[in-house]
């Protein structure tokens, strides 16, 4: 059996990535300080052969005995609300925490896949994106932290896979929903699930024309661990490049919840990318994946999941 080291394990997305590894019969170690994730996100998994849960800050160090085949560095906070309020701990994870993930990597030698994000291309001026795109970034704005913390270990990354030969690779991920968000994480979806179950207005920043091309969780993490799985570096784009106005996600889930909740309008947040879309020409070609989830069916599964967790929805952040 092989065994993956997942940072960040007990997150939204950490969780979903460290029970595909199980169904794939590879042993997880799932760290995390639960900064932004919980315990209860992997709970269902901790009866299951080959999880282990350790809490751990992966920017005071990263220690792990035994031999390790792949390490997965999720562990960042992700959201813009997050990231606000944790300026300084999601520098230290980008870069601290890269360091010491990387440094496993190399002393394993294990294969090392970084979740990197749409967000190293800031407010774009080429749309689609492609990975060759270098990105129009403000470090100095309210978005500084997170889009330069990734670049950072973007760049670390190569670095080491330059001058130590670590096998790497750097996953661009885009807007990604489902099951297990948090409902105040401030992302456009889970908002307007939670607002639309209570019966409140439906909050749309501007005037919703600004795009998002949103990711079911399951075909993202299908791409990742086919991406994990192959010999490829990146980095590699991956996400839904269907593209969807802010405007019709809350209207498609007003409609979907059968909610009387009206919709309003505020301000747009300072550096709210204007378009988002992912030219996954790379994904495809390298890895044959491809998107599968149409938006209603995954904002179905999500409204339901939502539904099914009324402590989760109706608790603070
Ligand atoms: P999340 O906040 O749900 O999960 C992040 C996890 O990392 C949490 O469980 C948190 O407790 C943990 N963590 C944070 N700092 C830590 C530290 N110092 N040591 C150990 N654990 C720590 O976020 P998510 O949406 O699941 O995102 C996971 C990763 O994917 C992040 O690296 C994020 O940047 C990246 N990403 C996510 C999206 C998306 O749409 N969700 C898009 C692009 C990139």
């Amino acid at each position: 059996m092989s065994r993956a080291v997942v940072t960040g394990g007990a997150g939204f997305l950490g969780s979903h990535l460290c029970e595909a590894l199980l169904d794939r019969d590879v042993e997880v170690l799932c760290l995390d300080n639960f900064l932004t994730g919980t315990p209860a996100n992997v709970a269902h998994l901790l009866e299951r052969p080959g999880f282990r849960l350790v809490r751990a800050d992966v920017t005071d160090y990263v220690h792990v005995p035994e031999p390790v085949d792949y390490v997965l560095h999720f562990a960042s906070p992700a959201s813009p609300i997050d990231y606000a309020e944790l300026p300084i701990q999601t520098m230290k994870v980008g870069s601290i925490g890269t360091l010491h993930t990387l440094g496993l990597a190399k002393e394993k030698g294990a294969r090392y896949l970084i979740a990197s994000t749409s967000e190293t291309y800031g407010d774009p001026l080429v749309h689609p994106q492609p990975e060759t795109y270098w990105g129009n970034v403000n470090p100095v704005g309210p978005r500084g932290v997170y889009d330069e913390a990734k670049r950072f270990a973007e760049a670390l990354t190569s670095a080491y896979r330059r001058t130590h030969g670590v096998d790497t690779a750097i996953v661009r991920i885009f807007n990604t929903y489902g099951p297990r968000m948090r409902p105040r994480d401030g992302r456009a979806i889970p908002t307007f699930i939670r607002q639309a179950l209570a019966g409140e207005p439906l909050t749309v920043a501007g005037d919703g024309s600004q795009t998002r091309s949103v990711c079911y969780v399951s075909d993202l993490v299908e791409g990742l661990i086919s991406f994990l799985l192959s010999s490829e570096t990146g980095p590699m784009n991956i996400g839904n490049p269907h593209e969807t106005p802010v405007i019709d996600l809350a209207r498609r889930i007003k409609e979907l919840t059968g909610s009387a909740s009206t919709i309003e309008f505020i301000p747009r947040p300072e550096d709210d990318p204007t378009v988002r879309q992912p030219d996954i020409t790379l994904a495809r070609r390298a890895l044959g994946w491809e998107p599968q989830v149409a938006l209603d069916e995954g904002l179905k599964r999500t409204i339901d999941w939502f539904a099914q967790h009324p402590d989760v929805v109706g608790a603070p952040r």
